[in-house]
């Protein structure tokens, strides 16, 4: 499986193109700058067959309604995100830049546990609530996705609407559980190894199982 990362908006999020050699793919958090996006889909070539969010935070969620608009793309959400999603306000599409307020419904609501299957390729849906309710992180072969939720050296914040901090630790505790060996590929910022993350990062390293 390729993995794309193109980092788009105001707020520098991690876009992820996930694709096969033969170019079939998905789209991991298109949050803004459309026209990046684009020109690595038409210059590869791929067509794209699902849209999903780790979470729906106005800067993860800026470029959805162009792929929707333009592709005809199904959106795959957890199912606690759906009041968020859609609300402008709560969703902070309104009160970050470019401040164009969006509303979404997905068409998949995801469960704790799902498992979407990609061309063989296992997608598995881990629940990490508390930088919002309905935030998900996705193990896929070798690689976790986590969204907002566990960064390098670092964690989501937990004072958003829906956040709760007490929330986002037991879901780092939760991924704390996840193989030494996955790569971290979070919504900001580079990309870092699970084991590395259990020996350094302030808000995991002290975790006990
Ligand atoms: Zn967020
Ligand atoms: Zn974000």
């Amino acid at each position: 499986m390729n993995i794309k990362r193109i980092v788009v908006g105001a707020y520098a999020v991690n876009c992820y193109i996930v694709y096969t050699d033969e170019k079939k793919g998905f789209i991991i958090d298109p949050g803004g700058d459309y026209d990046d996006i684009l020109k690595f889909i038409k210059e590869e070539d791929i067509l794209l067959e699902f849209i999903l969010l780790t979470h729906g935070h106005g800067d993860h969620i800026g470029a959805v309604k162009n792929l929707i608009n333009d592709f005809n793309l199904p959106l795959y959400v957890c199912e606690k995100e759906k009041s968020l999603l859609n609300d402008p306000i709560i969703n902070l599409s309104k009160s970050i830049p470019p401040f164009k307020p969006i509303q979404l419904v997905a068409d998949v609501w995801l469960k704790d546990g799902e498992i979407i299957d990609f061309h063989g390729t296992k997608l598995k849906v881990i629940y990490t609530p508390g930088h919002t309710v309905g935030s998900i992180c996705i193990i896929m072969d070798k690689n976790i996705f986590t969204g907002d939720t566990l960064f390098r050296m670092s964690i989501g914040r937990s004072d958003f609407y829906t956040g709760n901090y007490d929330e986002i630790m037991k879901s780092i505790k939760k991924l704390y559980t996840y193989d030494d060996n996955l790569r971290v590929l979070p919504g900001h910022g580079s990309e870092s190894i699970l084991k590395f993350e259990k020996e350094h990062n302030p808000f995991m390293k002290n975790i006990k199982i």
